[in-house]
């Protein structure tokens, strides 16, 4: 029978230490193997210059150092975007996108396979749910990243998934990609969406984790909001806000009010006033975001002008607006576009 062997993007400082004085191997490995996979950005043992031979083989033997089974890679037309579908070991895929910016990359991870929440506009709610990420394999997001030349300083829990809904291992993933020795990330840079769980928010709370937080609204019209996104059922946006805004005023952090645009759908004159109310309500600034088609999704985005129609509307209001520009939408890495690996 071939032994099992660990991750080493499963652990973190800690249990890495564990496991080195479990192999007899000096406490000082540890940080050695840190900062070459970390800091010099080398995942080949035979690579570790200062790691003996036989230290090299006894962590050959027991630390499992790959990162995905395979990885396609797609780059968007106007070289922005890269899609990486990695396909896992057991057979499910992730997708993780780098966005690239002029002076940074943003990467948008995903926390889980698949998603459970079935938001009528997303693909990734077409696609259901497959399993729970582990924190290794959302780190591994990252370091795969890194291993193609996109370093990444920042990073949106926007892919596949409900972070909320895997929040242990989300943090344990957070808490690794934030320490000094990793990647030494800043907080202040990673943001979490969330499609509105309340039981998520109070675990925010009970844990004190504090982190920036996104809001997928969809409509912030009750009955609208049931018909787009199920999640409203069992956590209505009224007492979701309520809980939210107890959250903002403990930590004062970064809040963003996501906001598809669904042709004739969400975007009247009444839907955005609403959206305004709620914004002003959680000292929100709002993300207007043109729904990227599908022939799986049954709505149609605005058009270019209503969209900035409605963005002159919300800043007349006094409400901070921005629009998300569609990066990837030719490669589906787009926002809402994930889950392609599965449909194929
Ligand atoms: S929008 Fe987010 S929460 Fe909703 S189905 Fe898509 S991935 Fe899941």
């Amino acid at each position: 029978m071939t032994k099992q062997k660990k991750s080493f993007f499963e652990m973190n400082v800690d249990e890495l230490k564990e496991v080195c004085t479990s192999l007899e191997l000096p406490r000082y490995i540890a940080d050695q193997l840190l900062d070459w996979v970390y800091k010099k950005h080398q995942i080949k043992l035979e690579k570790m210059k200062n790691i003996s031979k036989k230290n090299q083989a006894v962590l050959a033997e027991n630390i499992d150092f790959s990162l995905f089974k395979n990885v396609q890679s797609d780059v968007s037309s106007e070289e922005n975007a890269i899609k990486n579908s990695c396909l896992l070991d057991d057979g499910n895929f992730l997708e993780c996108v780098v966005l690239k910016e002029k002076n940074y990359n943003t990467l948008c991870v995903s926390s889980q396979c698949g998603c459970p929440v079935d938001c009528k506009f997303c693909l990734t709610g077409v696609v259901g749910f497959k399993r729970q990420l582990s924190a290794g394999e959302i780190v591994r997001q990252v370091v795969y990243s890194f291993s193609i030349n996109q370093p990444i300083t920042n990073i949106v829990f926007m892919g596949m998934g409900e972070p909320l809904l895997n929040a242990k291992q989300v943090f344990k993933a957070i808490d690794m990609l934030t320490h000094p020795k990793l990647y030494d990330l800043s907080k202040r840079n990673i943001t979490v969406s969330t499609s509105g769980f309340i039981q998520g928010i109070e675990y925010l709370m009970k844990n004190d984790r504090v982190v920036n937080l996104a809001f997928s609204v969809g409509s912030a019209d009750p009955i609208k909001r049931e018909r787009l996104m199920p999640v409203e059922k069992r956590n209505p946006i009224v007492k979701f806000a309520k809980v939210l805004k107890q959250y903002q005023l403990q930590h004062n952090r970064k809040l963003t009010l996501e906001y598809t645009l669904l042709d004739g759908v969400n975007d009247t004159d009444y839907d955005i006033k609403v959206l305004v109310n709620l914004a002003k309500y959680l000292n929100a600034k709002i993300n207007l975001i043109n729904l990227n088609p599908h022939k799986k999704i049954p709505f149609k985005p605005v058009s270019i002008d209503k969209l900035h129609a409605i963005q002159a509307i919300i800043k007349k209001q006094k409400c901070a607006v921005t629009i998300r520009y569609k990066k990837g939408q030719d490669i589906t890495a787009a926002c809402g576009q994930l889950g392609e690996s599965y449909l194929k």
